[in-house]
Formats: C-alpha cells, structure tokens, sequence
C-alpha cells in the first residue's frame, strides 16, 4: 500500500507551511497551534520560522521575534549567498526563509511553521516534498475586509492593495494539502491540530519514535 504522503526524512519534526490572503488569520492560527503544541497537547514542540524581510515593522513587531527585518541590499547579498531556502516578492518587498531557520529545529523533533505565500509554497514543495501545506481561507470577503480593517496595522491604501492581492492569493488553494476554512477561531484550531496531530503518525515519525519497540516487535 502506498502511504498517504511519504517520509524518507529521518527528521522527527514536521515542517509546515501555512499560506492564505493577508487577514485571513494564519498568524492567530500558527500562534494558538505553537501555544497548544508547548502547553504539551501534541506530539512535538512547535516553533515558527522567522524569515526575512525588506518591509518596515509594524507597530508591535519585534526584529528576530516576528520576522529579521533587513534593508533591501543586505537581502540581495544573502540571495547571492545561497542563504535563502525560498524567497518571493510580496507587495512590493522581499520575504525569505533562511535555510539555518529549519533543518537543526526538524532533526530536533520540533515542528516548524512558515508562513509564507503561495509562490514560496511552490518552491519549498519542489525541494521538499515532504512538507504538508495548509491554506486558510476566510468565510467570505466581507470578512476578510473586515478582518485587516480590525487589526488597525495597515493604511487604507496599504489594506485596498491586500485586497487585491487576496484574490489572486485564494486562486492557489487548490494547490495545498489541507484547507481550513477561518470562520469560528475555535474551530479552525482544532482542525489545525488535528492535521499536525496526523502529520506525527505517519509511519515514517512513528518509527523514529518508537525504533527500539518496532525493531523488538517485527523482529
Ligand atoms: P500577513 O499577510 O498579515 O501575515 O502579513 P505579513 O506581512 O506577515 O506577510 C505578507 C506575505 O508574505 C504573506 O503572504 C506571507 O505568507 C508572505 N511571507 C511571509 N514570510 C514569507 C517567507 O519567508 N517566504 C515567503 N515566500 N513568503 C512569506
Ligand atoms: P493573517 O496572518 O492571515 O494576515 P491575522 O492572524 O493577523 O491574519 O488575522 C487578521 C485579523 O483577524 C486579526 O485581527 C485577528 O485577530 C482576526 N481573526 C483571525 N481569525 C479570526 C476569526 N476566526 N474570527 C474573527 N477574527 C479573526
Ligand atoms: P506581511 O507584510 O503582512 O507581514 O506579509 C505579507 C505576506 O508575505 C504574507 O502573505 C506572508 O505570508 C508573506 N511572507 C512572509 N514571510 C515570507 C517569506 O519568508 N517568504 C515568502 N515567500 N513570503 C512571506
């Protein structure tokens, strides 16, 4: 029988990637599942990957907490470095994920999340084809609209150009694992951790787990 996704790795961790239309809550999600996953309700520890980036912090945001804000040309001499796993251009900046943010975290057993968009989906997928990747979905445009104008963090003009952008974002669904539709919080978490939950019992993390008791049974 073939397996439903196949591990070759012998990494216990998952790695994850998480995309969806700006507000749509991936952030919220992420964090609740890594707050979940370290109060001890799942399988492995979970850590966000803080990538890379040429756009100005937010209020509130940290440098190495939410993303490394960079200035445009030290991030073109890390591309020239072959530091990046993937990077994209994403209204207007550049966003990336260093390699040296993923591979010590998998092999340590910790899940790791990345939230990057569908064009860096697409090129973590053609290296690994062993990340699981889910896409949010809002329940409605409405909502959404609603959603970037509550967080209070962008510009009109900066939430119109989302806007935008989150059609041709949610064109790429299809192009994605799993699908969570964000309408209750509550919910769409569970959902999330029952996808990671399913990710840590797949045959080939079970037998990293549990190698000694699988070797003494088959033997
Ligand atoms: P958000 O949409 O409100 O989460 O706003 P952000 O500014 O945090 O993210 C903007 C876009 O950049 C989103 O589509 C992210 O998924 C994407 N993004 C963030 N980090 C990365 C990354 O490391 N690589 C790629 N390819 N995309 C990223
Ligand atoms: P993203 O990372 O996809 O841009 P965020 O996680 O920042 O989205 O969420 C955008 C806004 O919507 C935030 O203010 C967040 O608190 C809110 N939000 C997220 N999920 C829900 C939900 N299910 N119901 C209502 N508001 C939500
Ligand atoms: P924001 O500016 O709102 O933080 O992010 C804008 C978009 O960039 C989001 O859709 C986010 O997922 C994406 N993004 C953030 N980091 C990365 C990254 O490292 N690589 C790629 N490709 N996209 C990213």
């Amino acid at each position: 029988m073939t397996p439903i996704k196949t591990q070759n790795s012998k990494q216990l961790g998952n790695l994850f990637i998480v995309a969806a239309p700006s507000g749509a809550g991936k952030s919220s999600l992420i964090s609740a599942l890594i707050q979940r996953a370290n109060e001890g309700h799942l399988f492995n520890p979970a850590q966000l990957s803080v990538s890379h980036t040429t756009r100005t912090p937010r209020e509130g945001e940290e440098d190495g907490q939410h993303y490394h804000f960079v200035s445009k040309s030290s991030f073109e001499e890390l591309i020239e470095a072959d530091a990046f796993y993937e990077y994209a251009e994403v209204f207007g900046n550049y966003y990336g994920t260093s390699k040296s943010a993923i591979a010590d975290k998998l092999i340590q057993g910790v899940d790791v999340f990345l939230d990057i968009d569908w064009q860096g989906a697409r090129q973590v997928k053609a290296v690994n084809p062993e990340v699981i990747s889910v896409f949010v979905m809002p329940p409605s445009e409405a909502e959404l609209n609603a959603r970037l104008v509550s967080r209070g963090k962008d510009a009109e003009s900066v939430i119109n150009d989302r806007m935008q952008q989150a059609k041709s974002e949610m064109q790429h669904y299809n192009e994605f694992d799993y699908v969570i539709v964000n309408d209750n919080f509550a919910r769409a978490t569970e959902e999330m951790m029952t996808i990671v939950k399913a990710a840590s019992l797949l045959c080939g993390k079970q037998e990293i787990r549990f190698s000694e008791l699988f070797a003494s049974l088959v033997d």
